[in-house]
């Protein structure tokens, strides 16, 4: 199973792709974590990318693209894997599937959860992880337990001003990519509004019914 996992900052991609790949037995390729662990190594690739980070911007598609091909043509893709946080412009979106023909191996599916821009920001600006197991938290809805919540972590692009540019980058570069799958018929709409363990389930039987649709 090869997929893709869009949607807005704060979406609840990164704890819906923990549990997709666990049940698809797929490797998991988060760009904004690859970025996060060069920044946290201190190489220049990290230094640069750090830049646009803090400030909500993307970093440049001539960094993103070279590193998620060389990724996925990895031995642990061969099997499947699941891109979350990429393509997020067009032009990564035309190179993906540039190395895909080339590959001569499709998508299965494209998985979008949907959230409206009035629930961002304070999903943004609750959300801490677990700097040991990664477990992502949010401090109203799904706060940490209490032999966790002295070690969480928040994310240094999950400030409200961050929150915004990144919202506004979404919508004039990624967005636009949906259309080019949604013709493919290759697109899950989900709605992402609820607790995780529902949202997963949408996505299943939503993936499930694609399936079985792309059987007949
Ligand atoms: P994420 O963890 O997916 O929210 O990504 C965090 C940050 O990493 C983004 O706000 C961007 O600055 C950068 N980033 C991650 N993926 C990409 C991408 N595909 N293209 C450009 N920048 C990216």
């Amino acid at each position: 199973m090869r997929m893709i996992l869009i949607g807005p900052p704060g979406a609840g991609k990164g704890t819906q792709a923990a549990n997709l790949v666990k049940r698809y037995q797929i490797t998991h390729i988060s760009t904004g974590d690859m970025f996060r662990s060069a920044v946290k190594a201190g190489t220049e690739f990290g230094t640069q990318a750090d830049a646009y980070m803090k400030a909500g911007d993307l970093v440049p598609d001539e960094i993103v693209i070279g590193m998620v091909l060389e990724r996925i043509a990895q031995p642990d893709c061969a099997a499947g894997f699941m891109l979350d946080g990429f393509p997020r412009t067009r032009a990564q979106a035309a190179a993906l599937d540039a190395a895909l023909k080339a590959a001569e191996v499709g998508l299965d599916a494209v998985v979008l959860i949907d959230v409206a821009d009035a629930l961002i920001e304070e999903r943004i600006t609750g959300r801490r992880s677990d700097p040991e197991t990664k477990t992502i938290y949010h401090l109203k809805y799904n706060p940490p337990p209490a032999e966790v919540a002295g070690r969480v972590v928040q994310r240094k692009d999950d400030t409200a001003e961050a929150c915004t540019a990144r919202l506004g980058k979404y919508h004039k570069e990624t967005a636009p990519v949906i259309p080019f799958y949604e013709e493919a018929g290759l697109l899950v709409r989900v709605d992402g509004v609820g607790a995780p363990d529902e949202v997963f389930v949408r996505i299943t039987t939503a993936l499930e019914a694609l399936r079985t649709q792309a059987a007949t």
